[in-house]
């Protein structure tokens, strides 16, 4: 039996050499592993069949309060959407993730007051490694018509990087972001592996193009890296006086 198959692949082989030699498109046709069917939504902000939905519009039933991550996540839900409540502060999901693709909304409300940072300041912690802001922050922020420095507006990876446009819609009006994650790998002895790496989409403009980051987000100082696993995802309460934001439409494709 075994005299066979080996002939057999010997066969292929050189069937395939023999094909390449010939010029044949065909030797170059790889025809497995085939990719698993995901059926799209009807549009491109709609969930795939695979996706989790961590937010549907009806409860936070897959977030928590991240001061206290046995307290449930006390922020406004109202027809569908999720508005920040800044007295409960940041929340963060139940699950841990480690490389994803992610797809959320967020509408900075259209009276919004203040200037610079304190304009509907938020923020998406693309892994959240522990309480209050610390994490990898990617800067929700109104930047129509407000000027900040440039690694703190819409779509900057805060304080680390500055986004490559500025993509932002009216105030007022829902926007997109489309996220690819990628979380940074450590050693055994907790010393940097792999970078993280994010690819931002912001209201379908590439805003962060799979770049690198150097290290988690930092109010005051330099980026660095601390171990860490898989993490939950964060949006900020910020404490800043503006009116507060809201969220809705966030599913996540663990890759
Ligand atoms: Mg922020």
């Amino acid at each position: 039996m075994k005299k066979y198959f080996f002939a057999a692949c010997f066969a292929t082989t050189v069937a395939a050499s023999q094909l390449l030699a010939q010029g044949d498109p065909k030797a170059t046709e790889v025809w497995s592993p085939v990719p698993k069917i995901v059926t799209p939504g009807k549009t491109a902000a709609d969930a795939p069949s695979d996706a989790n939905v961590l937010f549907d519009g009806t409860s936070l039933d897959k977030w928590v309060s991240t001061n206290d991550n046995t307290k449930p996540a006390e922020w406004l839900v109202k027809k569908g959407i999720m508005t920040v409540n800044k007295k409960a502060g940041n929340i963060q999901t139940k699950q841990s993730f480690t490389d994803y693709q992610l797809h959320l909304e967020w509408r900075i409300p259209k009276n919004i007051t203040g200037e610079g940072q304190v304009r509907g300041n938020s923020g998406l912690f693309l892994a959240s490694t522990g309480a209050g802001d610390l994490g990898y922050e990617i800067q929700i922020l109104d930047c129509y018509n407000n000027t900040t420095y440039v690694n703190g507006q819409t779509g900057s990876v805060y304080k680390q990087a500055i986004p490559l446009a500025n993509a932002c819609k009216q105030t007022g009006e829902w926007q997109t972001y489309d996220i690819i994650w990628t979380a940074p790998r450590f050693n055994i002895d907790g010393s940097l592996k792999s970078a993280a790496r994010v690819t931002v989409i912001h209201n379908g403009v590439l805003l962060q193009n799979n770049i690198e980051l150097k290290g988690e987000t930092t109010y005051i100082g330099a980026p660095s890296y601390k171990a860490h696993g898989a993490s939950p995802i964060k949006l900020q309460s910020h404490g800043d006086p503006s009116e507060p934001i809201s969220f809705r439409n966030i599913w996540v494709r663990e890759l």
